[in-house]
């Protein structure tokens, strides 16, 4: 069967119109439509999404799906009210200047959220109704973001990737949303969840870690049992349709005609849609402060201000409207000339052979958003170019700036350095110009929308393959089966059991880390039994082990493996070991603790162990970070090992680990036929590592592992251990 891609936006790629009683079908090709075109030849595809037409009637509503259905598109209906409080409300009123850091426009009105939270399982039902087991699912942007969750409940097992166009803010910005939480958990329930910059896409895991105490590593997390990936794919443009433009005959025509009216003056170009996020405002007055500064470019350049109509409705868009109208009005009052207008200004859009002619024929792209998703602009304007010439000038907070290097970049609230980079702009040498342009383009033709989309979905199938992985190697009530079957078939049997994480949940005070009555019962029985070897095999201090466990007929490992006492007898090490290496550490790590509240330090015999789970988490987590990089260049040239546990790093000999001790313990055995092995972090990967293939291996937790086995969390190896002993 052919896979299948169902792609879901907010609104579908046709524009609907009622024209003398007949419904009128145009299809609007975005960069979206572009970028995905590829998929709808390799897979049965569908898009779901509004089709940008209210009706009540369900004559009508069914006479458009019957229409849409022949160009796989389906569409979800919606109610004025609906498009009031979902798209104009929550999603244009609240997360778009949220998410661009206009908190000033931000409306926090239960209603709307009402509102998003029911279009979106409105999307969801639609979805349900169509969808297959095996179908990728891609969501798209910010009006749906509860979307993800809502599919995964009633579809676990389909594939399900998530793209957000705008940015995703700070912590410290998201954080001031009170349904943040609900958007989160929305998110999560995606496998990929892909921005257009590495930033943003660490602010989101920043987000699920601080409010949700979701850890990550390789921008990966563990959410309800899965995998989420969050990362980045900067999203391309269609280049050759842009590159090659300039050879059609009506952009040649266009071209002329401007070419024709601007005469020897040299043309900057200023596009976008009418929004507060653009600098629309703030770029005037730039181009303003430039003509005072250099009097002698009057007459000789002209700002081509090209502003699209968008969010009419919304009060914050009206009032900017006007406020362009008087910035427009006063400097070409202020500088214009008989004959000449600093500012030609369009409110209106363009259609594509008009706008491509104004890329070819600009000198100067001047762009300079406050905040930016990506910018397309940007990229259309350098792909334009097919003669050498043209200069970018682009805001350091466009997402497209991390790809646009070469342009002249500036930050849009310093006006002085816009203006200075106008001037520079007009004035750069051709094999100047020439050269940034060839580095971009190289760039953005190589990374171009068609691979944007096809990245995406790679990635997509990728997580899940990592998914399904970690699936496999869930522990089946069958191998339980056939673990507590060789367990009582076994003669010479051996437990090796972690301690924290393990048979106890990870414990934040010292009172909730002591082993309980009832477990200590259970490794009575275990280790009672015949010829059953049971090893606490812990990072704690043997000082504690032997405080909780030493009345019981077991064998312990203590320090990550650093000192080991066979039942009855003493504790020793397995190898020589020095500790005059903690006095050089000790002061490097005192520090750490200094700058980290809540963190402490302990010191056991033959190790160090710096701990922060009482930290705050973001900070906890940057020092560690720091303080791995100090340790790893400091201890280069000292035999001695630098951990990671869970909110840990532990310094120690080299050579001692987890692994080591348990084949010291399985040399002096007898021949052991029955092997079980169970940890949670990475130190106990290295035992993992260490045992022979027959081990029955379990991590705790749905992580990668090097164990055969995974189970949810201690309860479930308590009650396995239950089993074993009885
Ligand atoms: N655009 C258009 N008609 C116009 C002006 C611009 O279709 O009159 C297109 C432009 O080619 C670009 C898009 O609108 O592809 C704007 O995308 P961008 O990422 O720059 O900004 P957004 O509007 O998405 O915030």
């Amino acid at each position: 069967m052919q896979e299948r891609l169902l792609i879901v936006s907010n609104r579908l790629p046709v524009n609907i119109s009622k024209r003398q009683g007949e419904l009128v079908y145009s299809k609007s090709a975005g960069g979206l439509a572009t970028g995905l075109a590829s998929f709808y030849k390799n897979y049965d595809s569908r898009w779901i999404g509004w089709p940008g037409y209210i009706t009540e009637s369900k004559l009508e509503k069914m006479r458009i799906t019957d229409d849409l259905h022949k160009d796989a598109t389906v569409p979800v209906f919606l109610t004025r009210r609906d498009i009031e409080n979902y798209y104009e409300g929550f999603s244009n009123r609240t997360i778009w200047p949220l998410f661009h850091y206009f908190p000033e426009f931000v409306a926090y009105n239960p209603s709307y959220w009402d509102t998003y939270r029911r279009v979106n399982s409105r999307f969801a039902e639609q979805i349900i109704d169509i969808a297959q087991p095996n179908d990728i699912i891609w969501v798209h942007d910010y009006h749906l973001m509860l979307l993800p969750a809502l599919l995964r409940q009633a579809l676990p097992s389909v594939s399900i990737g998530f793209f957000l166009h705008i940015p995703f803010p700070s912590y410290e910005v998201f954080r001031t949303l009170p349904w943040r939480n609900e958007l989160m958990h929305g998110l999560l329930g995606a496998d990929l969840v892909g921005f257009h910059t590495h930033d943003y896409a660490r602010h989101f895991l920043s987000a699920a870690s601080r409010l949700l105490g979701l850890e990550h590593s390789l921008m990966r997390l563990t959410y309800e049992e899965r995998m989420v990936k969050a990362d980045s794919f900067p999203m391309g443009i269609d280049f050759d349709k842009f590159n090659h433009a300039g050879s059609s005959k009506s952009v040649r025509r266009e071209m002329t005609r401007m070419q024709n009216r601007i005469g020897d003056r040299q043309l900057i170009l200023s596009i976008d849609r009418l929004d507060y996020s653009k600098g629309i405002l703030q770029r005037l007055e730039a181009f303003n402060l430039f003509l005072q500064r250099h009097p002698k470019y009057r007459e000789k350049v002209t700002l081509l201000l090209l502003v699209v109509p968008s969010r009419s409705r919304v009060d914050s868009y009206r009032q900017l409207k006007l406020q362009v109208d008087t910035h427009v009005g006063r400097i070409n009052g202020e500088h214009g000339t008989i004959g000449w207008s600093p500012i030609w200004y369009l409110y209106r859009s363009t259609p594509f052979p008009t706008l491509s002619a104004m890329y070819n024929v600009a000198d100067v792209a001047l762009i300079t958003p406050y905040r930016d998703g990506m910018n397309l602009v940007a990229k259309e304007f350098v792909a334009s170019k097919t003669n050498g010439r043209g200069v970018l000038i682009l805001s350091e907070m466009a997402g497209a700036a991390a790809e646009l290097s070469e342009s002249l970049l500036i930050n849009p609230n310093n006006i002085e350095e816009i203006a200075n980079a106008i001037r520079i702009a007009l004035q750069m040498p051709q094999e100047e110009q020439a050269k940034r342009l060839t580095e971009m383009q190289s760039k953005i033709s190589r990374y171009n929308v068609t691979r944007w989309a096809l990245d995406f979905i790679d990635g997509l199938k990728q997580i899940k393959t990592l998914n399904s992985r970690l699936r496999s190697n869930r522990l089946t009530t069958q191998i339980e089966a056939e673990i507590i079957d060789h367990f009582h078939a076994g003669s010479n049997r051996i437990l090796f059991l972690d301690y924290d994480g393990t048979l106890v949940p990870f414990a934040k005070t010292p009172a909730q880390a002591k082993p309980p009555q009832t477990l200590l019962d259970l490794l009575k029985r275990l280790s009672e039994s015949d010829n059953c070897q049971v090893v606490i095999n812990s990072g704690r201090k043997k000082e504690e082990l032997d405080q909780w466990f030493s009345y019981l007929p077991l064998d312990m490992s203590a320090e990550h493996g650093a000192w080991i006492k066979k039942r009855g007898g003493e504790w020793e090490t397995i190898q020589p070991m020095t500790d005059e290496w903690k006095t050089e550490l000790l002061p490097l790590l005192e520090l750490y603790v200094a700058r980290t509240p809540g963190a402490f330090i302990e010191d056991k015999s033959y190790s160090l162990v710096w701990h922060y789970r009482k930290a705050e988490v973001g900070l906890g987590q940057t020092r560690s970070r720091e303080l791995l990089n100090e340790l790893r260049y400091l201890t280069a040239n000292l035999n001695l090992q630098v951990m990671e546990g869970n909110k840990v790093i532990e310094i120690k000999t080299s050579g001692i680990n987890k692994g080591r001790t348990a084949v010291a313990f399985l040399m002096q055995a007898k021949k052991p036929d029955f092997i079980f092995a169970v940890g949670d972090d990475h130190t106990d990967e290295d035992l993992f590592r260490a045992l022979p293939p027959e081990a029955y291996t379990i991590k705790v937790g749905y992580h990668m592992t090097a164990a055969r086995f995974s189970v949810k969390n201690p309860e479930a190896v308590r009650s396995l251990l239950e089993k074993l002993s009885k």
